[in-house]
């Protein structure tokens, strides 16, 4: 068993003892017992990397104490972020309303133009 074939089942090996070819192949080559132990030193390193962080008893309920307690606290932020868009729509409401609506001189000056008195007497309600 040659240096590349003994590194790769040391690296694919699932078992904390390796076989015995590979033993064998380890007490000869210091090489390979080098790779071995940091092989097994990294392991360990990234076995025990996260064990020691565990949240406190105490984390679920500042999490819980930093959340919105109200629902308008929730509205508050969306009427915040909504702000803008609402303004520009009420712009151009009011552009709209003043440019469509007709002033009352205008619309005396149309029923003038389009021949008020047929208009007063055809009405149905006028006298004749
Ligand atoms: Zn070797």
């Amino acid at each position: 068993m040659d240096c590349a074939q003994v590194r790769t089942k040391l690296t694919n090996q699932q078992a904390d003892t390796p076989e015995a070819g590979v033993l064998e192949h380890l007490e000869e080559c210091s090489g390979c017992s080098r790779f071995a132990e940091r092989l097994r030193l990294a392991e360990d390193l990234l076995h025990n990397h996260h064990s020691g962080i565990e949240p406190d008893a105490g984390f679920a309920g500042r999490v819980v104490a930093a959340l919105p307690t109200s629902s308008s606290d929730v509205l508050g932020w969306a009427a915040i972020r909504l702000l803008p868009a609402t303004l520009a729509l009420a712009l151009v409401l009011t552009v709209w309303a003043l440019a469509v609506t007709p002033s009352p001189t205008s619309l005396v000056e149309q029923a003038v133009g389009d021949d008020l008195w047929s208009w007063i007497l055809d009405s149905p309600g006028g006298e004749s």
